[in-house]
């Protein structure tokens, strides 16, 4: 999902609307697992119970030690559900609609904040991009046929952080029966969800009934990955994606990364251990999570370049040479230029996953 926030209206917006005294009469958000997770009241109810139901799923297995998994996401004491939801716990705590409108739900707290490594931020481009796997998913919708996009799952926390250190303002969403949540942090975590996190994705492979164990796994992967985008600090903030290169399965698009260590490595790890501690799974649908895990790995790079308007750049001239495309003279002269240029490679590397900033009490 592009988010339609602006930075305009976010500049001339004054003093956020009081959501406790907004939310008067409305339904209060629900909490799910024990209260760790708040669900704001316009998502549905069935979506709220569906992922209630996955996290118990989760809780329901017997997991193996998997020191690769414990290590990179260092996991509190041993490998089991109560660990695994400890730590989706610190990164994940709000789930919104994919109905909310974020110009609208946006709104600056304080101006002149005092951010954890002040000016030191990734490239924003990408922070616009990049929390979004929607364009993984969609492809494999069938109601996504036709080029149209399915909101899946976002990590908007993380995007409105970067915002509002941009402009050296702490920045609170609105969540519908929550009141207002402060962005100090990607850890506050704010997740956006919809409809395609609950598609039968696996249909074309037989497999549409989205109760079973196989889809479980797989939106709690898809939540794991979203997790990771609440860490990271300074240029590492978000664990951002980057642009696929020409060739790459999803070439052109910010489905990539260029940590070892981050979102995708995550979910595809993450992925790889629910599969095994599934015994209920039937060979078919742990055949089919494990096309999913690979798929992710897959996306992981070996190298690339430094800042995604490079990479974006670099994919659409190389695209354009192999198409021998008239693109017209002025791209045809941004890209010769561009080829002239040192651009700067990065081999991926496992990036800095300390937090930035703290997830503050109401
Ligand atoms: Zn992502």
């Amino acid at each position: 999902m592009k988010t339609q926030l602006s930075l305009l209206a976010l500049m001339s917006l004054t003093i956020p609307a009081l959501a406790s005294a907004a939310d008067a009469g409305r339904p209060a958000a629900t909490k799910i697992d024990s209260g760790r997770y708040i669900v704001a009241s316009d998502v549905p109810a069935e979506q709220s119970q569906i992922l209630q139901k996955d996290l118990a799923f989760m809780y329901a297995l017997n997991f193996r030690d998997d020191a690769a998994l414990s290590q990179m996401m260092e996991l509190d004491g041993n490998l089991n559900a109560a660990s695994l939801d400890s730590w989706l716990s610190d990164r994940v705590q709000y789930i919104i609609s994919e109905n909310t409108d974020l110009d609208s739900a946006v709104a600056p707290v304080t101006q002149g904040y005092a951010f954890e490594n002040p000016g030191v931020l990734p490239p924003l481009e990408s922070i616009e991009g990049a929390p979004d796997i929607s364009v993984q998913n969609a492809s494999n919708t069938p109601t996504a046929g036709h080029g149209k996009a399915v909101m899946v799952m976002a990590n908007v926390g993380a995007m409105i952080y970067g915002m509002g250190k941009e402009q050296n303002t702490l920045l609170g969403v609105n969540v519908p029966g929550a009141g207002t949540v402060l962005m100090s942090s990607p850890r506050t975590g704010v997740i956006q969800i919809g409809e395609g996190m609950f598609a039968p994705i696996f249909q074309r492979k037989g497999m549409s009934d989205t109760s079973t164990p196989l889809y479980s796994l797989s939106r709690l992967a898809t939540l794991f990955h979203e997790a990771r985008h609440s860490d990271g600090n300074g240029e590492s903030t978000g664990f951002l994606h980057t642009i696929c290169p020409l060739g790459h399965d999803y070439e052109g698009i910010a489905a990539c990364d260029l940590s070892l260590n981050g979102a995708y490595t995550v979910g595809a790890m993450f992925e790889r251990t629910i599969t095994a501690a599934c015994d209920k799974c039937s060979a078919a649908e742990k055949e089919l999570a494990k096309l999913e895990t690979l798929d992710s790995f897959n996306r992981v790079l070996k190298t690339g370049y430094k800042f995604d308007d490079a990479a974006d750049y670099t994919y659409k001239c190389n695209k354009a040479a192999q198409m021998a495309a008239n693109i017209g003279d002025e791209a045809m002269a941004f890209c010769k230029w561009l080829g002239q240029q040192k651009l700067e490679t990065v081999t991926a590397s496992n990036w800095d996953a300390a937090p930035e900033g703290q997830r503050l009490k109401k």
